[in-house]
């Protein structure tokens, strides 16, 4: 946390020098009230006089432009500035809600000014999980009454990638791959693909898939195997054309993309089984539990999960996993979010 005089709001900070308490917005909150509440003045502030210097310690501290609540993207700093008033010398600790308790994060001193800009930084906390909740409290001084700020809910999201060679990017029936015929020109089959299969995944995905496997295989003695990797998007129309004829339309955009809104274009997505089990068979398999509750350590998620239709367009699909590299898969994994909510995004 570091504090600074920011130029952009010297208007605000040489108003509130000459306004009264009571005219500070105020700002009321589940804590205690950080503003105390003085009468309001009857008539206008009076011509500037300077700030009494009460050795009263029960001069109450005003903490402004704290909000209620932030959105953040998870790898962008969150910074807020914040009045305090008074602000001589004033100690001010950034706390974080932990299991019912408050957590003091970081700390910070503001300036000997009578009132001044404390610019917050939210330290990395703010990012791991869904929603954190953060307060200032500021100590009581000789002079001035200790304050707590309202509460701050920061809803973290995840940013929205559309370029298909990130490991992120969202492809679903409302995000196509684009360009429309793109194709990554570096994949790699991995040791744990299908004799048959010999298209591939990115080079990441690929070793990371080799990775789950070798790990999954530790656990439950069986063998996983990718069955499907990269498809071009003439081969998902001719798929899903060959589904659509079978099924009908609307029966198949429920388990089939149609050409370029699947994410098997990109080289991120694997279609796995269990040995000597066909896909469609894989989920209750010992290997598809145990990928369901582990494939986020490798960087894998299983992407189409049961009760997220609404959210994906898909019906659940426990052989359909997709790589979005350890960060993101951890994230998604402790928070239970589909990608199409950790972006703030629809299917
Ligand atoms: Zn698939």
């Amino acid at each position: 946390m570091s504090r600074s005089r920011a130029t952009g709001t010297s208007v605000l900070v040489a108003t509130l020098l000459v306004a009264p308490l009571a005219d500070l917005p105020s700002t009321p909150g589940t804590d205690p009230p950080p503003v105390a509440t003085r009468a309001p003045a009857p008539t206008p502030a009076p011509a500037p006089t300077p700030a009494p210097t009460p050795a009263d310690p029960s001069t109450p501290t005003a903490v402004v432009g704290w909000d209620p609540v932030r959105q953040g993207v998870v790898g962008e700093t969150l910074v807020d500035k914040v009045v305090v008033v008074p602000a001589e010398g004033r100690v001010v600790h950034l706390q974080q809600q932990v299991d019912g308790a408050w957590v003091t994060r970081d700390t910070t001193t503001v300036d000997d000014d009578p009132v001044d800009l404390a610019e917050i930084t939210l330290p990395e906390h703010w990012a791991a999980e869904r929603t954190t909740v953060w307060r200032l409290h500021l100590p009581a001084t000789a002079t001035a009454a200790s304050a707590t700020s309202r509460e701050q809910r920061v809803d973290a999201r995840w940013p929205l990638r559309s370029d298909p060679a990130d490991p992120t990017v969202l492809v679903n029936k409302s995000h196509p791959v684009e360009p429309a015929r793109w194709r990554p020109d570096d994949l790699v089959v991995p040791r744990s693909a299908a004799a048959r299969e010999r298209v591939g995944l990115r080079p990441e995905a690929a070793a990371a898939l080799d990775e789950l496997a070798a790990a999954a295989r530790k656990a439950t003695g069986k063998r996983l195997v990718m069955v499907s990797g990269h498809r071009s998007a003439a081969y998902q129309g001719r798929l899903f054309d060959r589904y659509a004829e079978q099924h009908g339309r609307a029966a198949a955009e429920r388990f089939s993309a149609r050409p370029g809104e699947s994410e098997h274009q990109t080289g991120w997505a694997a279609d796995v089984t269990q040995a000597g089990t066909g896909f469609t068979g894989f989920g209750g398999t010992a290997s598809s539990d145990w990928v369901a509750a582990n494939a986020w350590r490798h960087g894998w998620v299983v992407r189409y999960t049961p009760g997220a239709e609404d959210v994906t367009g898909y019906r659940p699909e426990p052989w359909h996993l997709r790589y979005v590299g350890r960060d993101l898969a951890a994230w998604l994994h402790r928070t239970g979010l589909t990608l199409e909510e950790a972006v703030g995004a629809t299917g």
